[in-house]
């Protein structure tokens, strides 16, 4: 629990952060990438030059929209959803891109399992952790979902995949803003779902072993 308590001290304070800057940055930003993007038009040379400060720019952009999206006022449009609906929805989303990868998501919910949520927030958390997974896979593999009621009062949902693994060491550090192992990751994604959950009255917990795969189980008030 003072795990717990650690990381929602973290995310008030970066979610402040959050509405305060980011919308500030966007606006120039958008003006600097038109602009460079004139001036790339025109240019005869130096042409890598200028893709790289493009992507540069991009990569800043994709920052700051996580954190616009931490940012925004939580729980607005709640009803009540199947989690296994939206959780297929999420999959056929990410199919393409995982065949591509060698990945197989399995899933073959029994039933509904409705919970009270914001859809698209609660997307967002299973893109995330499903992502995570494609990403700890480079050789391709299989990841399981399955949504199961551990008691009357909650449903588990669990990701397990058989990726790299986290190091023991390393798991507290997990939700924790800009904590990446990538070389292109922003290290808000998994910062993003406890978020979320949170504000869903859920919990994640994640565990791994190293070399074997990852468990990441959201719990949410059934
Ligand atoms: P990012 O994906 O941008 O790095 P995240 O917050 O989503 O940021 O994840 C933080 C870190 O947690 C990752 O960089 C990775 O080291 C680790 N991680 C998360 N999920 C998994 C997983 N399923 N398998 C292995 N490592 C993971
Ligand atoms: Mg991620």
């Amino acid at each position: 629990t003072d795990e717990l308590l650690r990381k929602s001290d973290k995310l008030s304070v970066v979610g402040q952060l959050a509405a305060g800057v980011a919308h500030e940055i966007r606006n120039p930003l958008t003006s600097l990438k038109g602009f460079l993007q004139l001036l790339r038009g025109s240019a005869k040379e130096n042409q890598n030059y200028y893709d790289i400060m493009l992507s540069e720019l991009e990569r800043i952009n994709v920052i700051v929209n996580e954190f616009l999206f931490l940012a925004k006022p939580q729980i607005s449009g709640s009803g009540k959803n199947d989690v296994c609906h939206l959780l297929k929805d999420v999959i056929t989303l990410l199919d393409t891109q995982a065949i591509l990868s060698n990945i197989e998501i399995r899933f073959q919910p029994e039933g509904a399992a409705w919970v009270q949520c914001e859809e698209n927030k609660l997307k967002q958390v299973f893109i995330n952790i499903l992502k995570n997974s494609m990403e700890a896979m480079p050789a391709g593999g299989v990841i399981r979902v399955e949504v199961t009621r551990p008691d009357s009062r909650q449903i588990r949902i669990r990701v397990e995949d058989e990726g790299e693994g986290i190091p023991g060491e390393r798991l507290p550090k997990l939700g924790e803003p800009f904590y990446t192992t990538k070389e292109k990751g922003t290290g808000l994604g998994l910062m993003m779902c406890f978020k979320i959950i949170e504000a869903h009255k859920g919990r994640i917990t994640i565990s791994s072993s190293l070399g074997a795969g990852t468990i990441v189980d959201v719990y949410l008030p059934a």
